[in-house]
């Protein structure tokens, strides 16, 4: 029997182990929750024959919740330009390399119309942290997209702001904000972050957005330059403790522009045990399945639903613009108009046995 070690999917005799993990995997699905040493001994221990059955009981805890639906919404990549210095990001204030862009107010609107007449209603407006996107100006285009679209979500992804700025984009209409935690360990977010955000001021954002009533996404990198089991443990702590309404989980992708060029990338396994734990913990959170996957891995957002992912990000970006937004390289969906991109990833979606919903797609706590 092959057995896989999720820390560096090496081949192993059987473990003896094996019944506890399984035990353990059994009991996080009863009871929402592990120890810390719980949790690192399933880390430690899975082998090929557990990791089968933690994606069974993900599968069927998604299947409880959400039936066989994925929720689709559209991603709008509203701006490259970064004043951060994230180690692993290709889009970072210090790449040279990058072609800026932003979008104005009316191509942003323009994109969420195209979006609502292929049948989107949920709007994700993701960008680098750029200053150039004020409240007034953001709070504009967010209360101009509720205007056009009363019936849709807007989900916010550009970083860390203060709690007035969060509450007055709320006020304008935002209804959810993603901001993935990117790792938990303090030690290894404090390397991968050397000179720009804290540790504490992302908790402390994720929390501010919690308190204003945001739908709110964690979520972080696996596979990243020295991140042991030990810190993915505390990924699951923490999500346990913040109890996200949504949370992005991918796989680190090594880009070759950044200071963490050279390092070997995140793995398919190792993210999919990490979708599927996350499912036992937060049975209704909105998990989606990353285009980072599908990047890693042609079936990977395939394999990430099944293993309890249900929703995706489709993206809306202008065509012209898309191979700017080079957080990690290769990405997928770089050339193909939005309508393409809906079609796509529905037939994928089918294939593998479900399908899609367009609906708004609210958490079950905010009447999903
Ligand atoms: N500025 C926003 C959006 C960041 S981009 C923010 O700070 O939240 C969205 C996500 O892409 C990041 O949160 C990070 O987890 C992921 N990402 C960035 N670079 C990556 C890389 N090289 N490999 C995999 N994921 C990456």
């Amino acid at each position: 029997m092959i057995v896989i070690i999720l820390s560096n999917l090496e081949i192993k005799n059987p473990s003896k182990e094996s019944e506890k993990v399984k035990n353990l995997l059994y009991f996080l699905k009863k009871n929402k929750t592990l120890s810390k040493e719980e949790f690192l001994f399933v880390l430690d221990n899975i082998t090929q024959e557990e990791f089968k059955l933690l994606r069974e009981l993900a599968y069927s805890v998604r299947e409880e919740n959400f039936g066989n639906s994925v929720y689709m919404r559209a991603l709008i990549e509203i701006s490259n330009y970064c004043s951060q210095g994230c180690k692993y990001c290709g889009i970072r204030r210090n790449n040279k390399l990058v072609d800026r862009y932003r979008l104005d107010k009316d191509s942003i609107l323009n994109c969420a119309n195209e979006g609502y007449l292929l049948g989107y209603r949920t709007f994700v407006l993701q960008a680098g942290e750029d200053k150039y996107y004020n409240d007034e100006l953001l709070c504009d285009i967010v209360s101009s997209i509720k205007k056009n679209h009363p019936d849709t979500a807007i989900t916010l992804s550009i970083g860390e702001r203060t709690k007035e700025s969060y509450q007055k984009l709320f006020d304008a209409g935002a209804n959810r904000y993603l901001l993935r935690h990117e790792s938990a360990s303090r030690r290894l977010y404090d390397y991968i972050h050397p000179d720009s955000s804290s540790y504490d001021n992302r908790i402390k954002s994720l929390y501010n957005l919690k308190d204003i009533g945001y739908q709110v996404g964690a979520g972080f990198m696996v596979g990243l330059p020295t991140q042991t089991n030990e810190d993915l443990v505390e990924d699951l702590l923490f999500l346990q403790k913040l109890k996200p309404e949504m949370c992005g989980i991918g796989p680190y992708l090594c880009h070759s522009e950044t200071p963490l060029k050279g390092n070997v990338s995140g793995t398919l396994n190792q993210t999919l045990v990490m979708v599927a734990l996350t499912r036992l913990i937060l049975p209704n959170c909105l998990l989606p399945s990353t285009t980072a996957l599908g990047t890693l891995s042609n079936t990977g957002r395939e394999e990430a639903l099944k293993a309890g992912a249900n929703v995706v990000m489709p993206n809306l970006s202008p065509v012209e613009h898309r191979v700017k937004y080079e957080i990690y390289q290769h990405k997928i969906c770089t050339g193909d108009e939005a309508a393409h991109c809906r079609n796509c990833i529905e037939n994928r979606i089918n294939f593998t046995g479900f399908v899609v919903d367009m609906g708004i797609g609210h958490h079950k706590n905010f009447g999903g």
